[in-house]
């Protein structure tokens, strides 16, 4: 079968792979139908992530699935599904607390030996662990460009928000809108944000959240701070969701926030960074952090999708045959795309 591998900076191929066979009882081994290229898989094409040369990439996928395990359950031979990107035991003390995202044993799609050598999903086929949780059968009406968002994407901008606690009428504002930021936005109205600023420097991303019905406002042409203060009457953001992952967005967040506000961080970050604690402690800040937990969230955004409460289809700019991804990556690499959904 087809995948597309990665073998260091720049350097995306598409090759010859073995096909996935079943390993455990809760193995399911899915025929890829859509396969998106997330922002995380840059930080792969970049080398900032490094991976094994050779190792198959992605980790949002909706397909059919061709083969399941004696223990798998909750799908079957033949059902439509879309993956979580990530999976997780379901029975570890994380698991039990519904804290799937923190599993013991979590592995994810694509991303080599450090997160659980599991071969990714950008691929005609894709081996599927702990299947009764990694899978979902895709709702009926939805379609394979937006159901792919659910595992992954969708499923993050939802968590930015929900662990912020947002409640209806709260003011948020939303720091970058690559596709987890526009999710964010609408997760932030679908919770009854009041008010949701949306703030980026590329014009098309900022006509998206408009659509969304953001107010948008530009990082440079305007004035970010500015605009949040007189939104709120000088108090501050409710709620500021970090979607870029960078110490600067970080700290005009904690800037933004109302004193005793939430800080919802989805950016990534992996290395030290400055945060300035006078303000984060003078304000009563609160800051949460770190990855969505997709696997907990998959059923609420499937049921807001399916109700058309959530609908990332806006987000899908490019699709292109599998064949095709190392122009793909390269056009995703150049901002060119917001989502581009390759099919095998
Ligand atoms: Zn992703
Ligand atoms: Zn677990």
């Amino acid at each position: 079968m087809q995948a597309v591998t990665t073998h260091g900076p720049g350097d995306v191929r598409v090759e010859e792979r073995p096909e996935p066979q079943l390993e455990a009882a809760d193995d399911a081994v899915v025929r890829v139908e859509a396969t998106g290229i997330c922002g995380s898989d840059l930080h792969i094409y970049h080398g900032r992530v490094k991976i094994e040369p050779g190792f198959t990439i992605g980790h949002e996928f909706v397909g059919t699935v061709l083969a399941a395990g004696d223990g798998v359950t909750e799908v079957s031979e033949g059902d439509r599904v879309l993956g979580c990107f990530c999976t997780a035991c379901g029975n570890c003390f994380f698991c039990r607390r519904g804290i799937y995202q923190k599993c013991d044993e979590g592995r994810v799609f694509g991303h080599g030996a450090t997160l659980g050598s599991l071969q990714g999903a950008q691929a005609e086929q894709v081996l599927v662990p702990h299947a009764n949780l990694t899978l979902r059968r895709a709702p009926e009406g939805i379609s394979d460009d937006a159901a792919l968002f659910a595992g992954d994407v969708l499923g993050t901008g939802y968590h930015a928000v929900r662990a912020a606690e947002l409640a209806p009428g709260d003011t948020a504002v939303v720091l970058g809108l690559g596709p987890v930021g526009l999710c964010a936005v609408q997760a932030a109205k679908a919770a009854g944000a009041a008010q949701v600023i949306a703030v980026d420097s590329v014009e098309d991303r900022l006509r998206v959240a408009e659509s969304f019905g953001a107010r948008p406002v530009h990082l440079t042409e305007e004035d970010p701070r500015g605009a949040v203060k007189e939104a709120t009457g000088g108090r501050g953001a409710d709620v500021v969701v970090e979607a870029v992952g960078h110490p600067d967005a970080l700290d005009m967040a904690c800037r933004m926030a109302r004193k005793a506000g939430t800080v919802s961080v989805v950016g990534v970050y992996a290395e030290r960074c400055e945060v300035h604690m006078g303000i984060v402690w003078l304000k009563s800040l609160r800051l949460v952090t770190g990855h969505a937990n997709v696997i907990g969230h998959v059923d609420t955004v499937l049921a807001m999708m399916s109700a058309g409460v959530l609908d990332p289809t806006p987000l899908v700019t490019h699709h292109m045959p599998l064949a095709d991804a190392p122009e793909a990556y390269a056009v995703y690499d150049r901002h060119e795309a917001l989502k581009i959904v390759l099919s095998p």
